[in-house]
């Protein structure tokens, strides 16, 4: 039997901060400390724990972050406010806006008010075209943590079939743009492809970006495919049915300690990125 390797997320992200850790120095002796904020709205208890490991491994790196937790009845015209504030603050490098947010807010229009500056997410229109035209400052940071695991891994995605399952603003469509920046030719999946399985039993490289659990299948994939699973699912299950298509991949992210980890370690990067930029 071939060996498998399995792309191991906290590596990649320990390596991301390691790196991080003397630009943080640098930037200290300049007088400059590295500044997240993150604005969460309502109460969602998953959102809650997303927000508070982002703000942990700012404080872990020295970076510092700035919370702003806002009630659930939050009208778009409050929020945007206090992204305008944020845009303003010479002190803040980045902004994070949590998602979902509550129904009544206009989740776009909340997006697109952050400056592009300070986009370190990803999530402005601004921000996604220039990341399709391939001179995004700081792509969608699951999208950007793909492509880091790859080039960590020496995966070369050039003349490679890559299928990308979901196309979602913040993942399956960036992925699918630095993918096809990166030379290899994309196929893009959705919940309205027809033959899926068929497709994705061309793909040299499988990225899973549904929100199911377990939902790519063993006899769905070519043996020697290289899997990137983002999903992250209720029980910290991937979208990806992890046995099953193990035994056909030549290489495969777990979940957790996969995508997620890079995830987080490269909304670091960008706000690191980001406060170098400010100078
Ligand atoms: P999303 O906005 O719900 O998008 C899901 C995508 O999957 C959509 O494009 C949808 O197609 C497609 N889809 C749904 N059912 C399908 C089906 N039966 N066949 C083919 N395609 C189907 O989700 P997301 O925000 O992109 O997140 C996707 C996954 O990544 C989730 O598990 C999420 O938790 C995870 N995630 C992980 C991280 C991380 O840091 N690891 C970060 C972000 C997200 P349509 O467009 O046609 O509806």
């Amino acid at each position: 039997m071939t060996e498998k390797l399995i792309l191991d997320g906290n590596a990649v992200a320990n390596a991301v901060k390691e790196e991080l850790k003397a630009r943080i120095a640098d930037l200290k002796t300049k007088g400059i400390t590295p500044c997240l904020a993150t604005i969460l709205v309502g109460d969602d208890s998953s959102s809650e724990t997303y927000v508070k490991m982002k703000g942990n491994a700012c404080a872990r790196l020295g970076i510092d972050s700035k919370k702003i937790h806002l009630d659930k009845e939050t009208t778009t015209e409050e929020l945007l406010d206090v992204i305008y504030q944020l845009n303003e603050d010479a002190n803040v490098h980045g902004i994070l806006l949590q998602h979902p947010v509550p129904h009544q807010i206009d989740e776009r229009k909340a997006f697109e008010a952050i400056d592009i500056e300070k986009d370190v997410d990803g999530v402005t229109s601004f921000g996604y075209g220039q990341t399709a035209l391939g001179f995004g400052k700081y792509p969608s940071c699951t999208p950007a943590a793909i492509l880091k695991i790859m080039e960590y891994y020496n995966i070369n995605a050039s003349g490679k079939h890559a299928v990308v399952v979901g196309r979602s603003p913040i993942l399956g469509k960036p992925v699918s743009a630095l993918l096809l920046n990166a030379d290899a030719t994309v196929t893009t999946c959705h919940s309205r492809t027809e033959n899926l399985a068929s497709h994705v039993k061309q793909a040299d490289i499988i990225i899973a970006a549904v929100g199911k659990p377990n939902f790519i299948q063993g006899d769905w994939v070519k043996p020697g495919a290289i899997i990137l699973d983002a999903g992250y699912n209720k029980g910290n299950i991937g979208d990806v049915d992890y046995e099953a298509c193990l035994k056909q991949a030549s290489a495969i992210t777990p979940v957790p300690g996969g995508v997620g980890p890079v995830t987080i370690s490269m909304l670091l990067k960008h706000t690191v990125d980001s406060a170098e930029r400010s100078i």
